[in-house]
């Protein structure tokens, strides 16, 4: 069976590839990389790589790779269907057969239409006697009664089953509440509420629905936010605060605040653009999200150091988006709660309307740790600072931070731009020295197996492998580069049919991820992209980098071509030939 690829890309976010695997491999995972022993070949020391962002996994030991799917097939032995189908079927999603099972469609709605009960019964306990605890908290923070409303606050009882006997009451059977979330078994075996004496604030879609719930404690017990764990119908890592009502607003400006309670005062005082991540850390799925509804983010996170530092790690994020990003310096206050608190609304603005861009950001930071009272304090600045900027591959951007700095230090500004272009240039220059001896550490059984032209024409496989692993990573770049490129430059013929692979899914407008290409390349090669496309952090990822892959194709192809044909063997000859053909 062909499967779509809007089918794929529902297989492929439903089924978080380290959830996948875990019960397999036992998995250490540190950021955005899990590692284990390969379940594919027999090792003691972990080779064995998966990869969060790209949702991926590469052996180093033995090459296997892919994609969650490619996993499955291998692990479980099963054909490409089956594995697609069993992920499907494990994520609760149906085939998209003839006869088209709609029970899936069912428990989503019976799902939702519990979670819109729920958050009913959690808002109409704030208004008996024992949810006064409840109402008491939000009154205290500040809130009006319309606000409680508009955002339809609540309070969980402090009882085992008071969820739970309105819903029964309501029709729900303990089995839906479970996979709602609503309610869940204790080790003895009893069902029991999720959330229990806690202020409610459900989290509802973009589409109006209600999806999940955040629980906040009322004392200082822990932990202080209990969530609604990933259901059919709800996705921690895609869920985005008060986006059902800040994607109305007109100005394509969002405010992304750390925590409910920010993003509810902001709201309050007028804000209504203001949203926030769910769960600890803010992820590319919300950034994604975030970007369908908004082309300009300004980050108003706490103004202690676990703030910035989250700000930090979200313009990493953001910065991968078109998003524009700009940080809210929150000078008088801890958060943006406190600040409209005490300085009210209008200080606020004046704060959001001069927030400053990202690299403003990252030059504030800089400057922390400095003197610049004191010569020896404006060297060291100006060090860190022509850092930053050199990362900017914007002239006239240097112009502009080059200007502020001279009059801020007293050092000419012509004097400043020439240090950025300086150190631009050796990072550049690093950058593409460091690609291409990374490129050089990929040679191992395993790549010659997979590529067996590779160790004669090492130069050349090398520069191919750089140009698929940034296109991999910026399709747009391809429309760039197509026309300096001829089919006849590749001197390894599978890396001259992966190109051709990702060039039809960049005009076709199809999506260029390994999940889509699994009918056009074999497992091998799938897991040999997989490790081409984890050089990413070693990628210049500008279009200059493609091209200087290509002239070297070029060079190697004209020194290919001129290589005398006395001195060749008979099978080189011919490849030679039938290249030229
Ligand atoms: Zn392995």
């Amino acid at each position: 069976m062909r499967f779509s690829d809007e089918f794929l890309s529902e297989v492929r976010d439903r089924n978080d590839i380290v959830d996948v695997i875990s019960p397999y491999v036992d998995l250490r995972v540190r950021g955005s990389l899990a590692t284990g022993l390969c379940p594919f070949h027999n090792e003691k020391t972990p080779s064995f790589t998966v990869y969060v962002n790209t949702q991926s996994y590469y052996c180093f030991g033995c090459g296997s790779g892919g994609d969650a799917i490619t996993f499955i097939k291998n692990i479980e032995n099963l054909d490409y269907t089956e594995a697609v189908t069993m992920l499907a079927e494990r994520s609760g999603l149906a085939l998209p057969a003839d006869g088209y099972d709609d029970g899936v469609a069912k428990m989503k709605r019976r799902m939702y239409d519990a979670n819109r009960e729920a958050a009913r019964f959690f808002h109409s306990c704030l208004f008996t006697p024992d949810g006064k605890t409840g109402l008491d908290y939000f009154l205290s923070r500040g809130l009006s009664m319309e606000t409680i409303r508009h955002f339809g606050l609540g309070y969980a009882p402090d009882k085992w089953d008071g969820l739970l006997r309105y819903m029964k009451s309501k029709g729900y059977s303990e089995q839906e509440l479970v996979a709602a979330d609503l309610a869940k078994k204790t080790q003895k075996g009893y069902i029991i509420d999720t959330f229990r004496n806690r202020a409610m604030f459900p989290i509802i879609d973009v589409k109006g629905s209600v999806i999940a719930f955040g629980g906040r404690v009322l004392d200082d017990s822990k932990p202080k936010y209990v969530n609604t764990s990933d259901t059919l119908v709800y996705k921690k890592s895609q869920g985005v605060f008060a986006l059902n009502f800040a994607k109305r607003g007109s100005d394509k400006t969002l405010i992304l605040c750390e925590g409910y309670m920010d993003v509810i005062a902001y709201h309050q005082a007028g804000f209504e653009n203001a949203v926030a991540g769910l769960g600890t850390a803010f992820t590319p799925e919300q950034a994604k999200l975030i970007s369908k509804y908004a082309e300009e983010v300004i980050l108003s996170y706490d103004n202690d150091e676990a703030g910035q530092n989250a700000t930090r790690k979200a313009i990493g994020i953001l910065s991968r988006t078109p998003l524009r990003i700009r940080v809210a310096r929150l000078q008088g206050g801890k958060d943006p709660d406190e600040i409209i608190k005490k300085y009210g609304k209008d200080k606020m603005r004046q704060l959001l309307s001069s927030a400053v861009g990202d690299v403003e950001f990252d030059l504030q930071r800089a400057q922390q740790g400095f003197d610049l009272q004191t010569s020896d304090g404006k060297v060291a600045y100006l060090e860190r600072a022509v850092d930053i900027l050199s990362k900017i591959r914007n002239p006239i951007q240097w112009d502009v931070y080059a200007s502020k700095l001279s009059s801020q230090l007293g050092v000419s500004k012509e004097a400043i731009v020439i240090q950025i272009e300086k150190k631009s240039k050796q990072r550049a220059r690093k950058e593409t020295r460091d690609n291409f001896s990374n490129a050089a550490t990929f040679n191992d059984e395993a790549m010659k197996k997979v590529n067996p032209e590779r160790a004669k024409n090492l130069v050349a496989a090398k520069a191919e492998e750089i140009l698929i692993a940034s296109l991999l990573h910026n399709p747009d770049f391809y429309f760039k580069i197509k026309d300096k490129l001829s089919e006849k430059d590749f001197a390894t013929e599978l890396n001259r049919r992966i190109y051709n692979v990702i060039a039809r899914h960049i005009e076709q407008h199809r999506p260029v991820e390994i999940t889509y290409f699994a009918s056009e390349l074999s497992d091998e090669e799938i897991g040999y992209l997989v490790r081409l496309e984890s050089m990413r952090e070693k990628l210049g990822n500008t279009v200059q980098e493609c091209l200087d892959c290509i002239k070297r194709m070029k060079d190697e192809r004209r020194e290919r071509e001129t290589k005398n044909p006395a001195g060749m063997t008979d099978d080189e000859w011919f490849s030679q030939f039938k290249k030229q053909e």
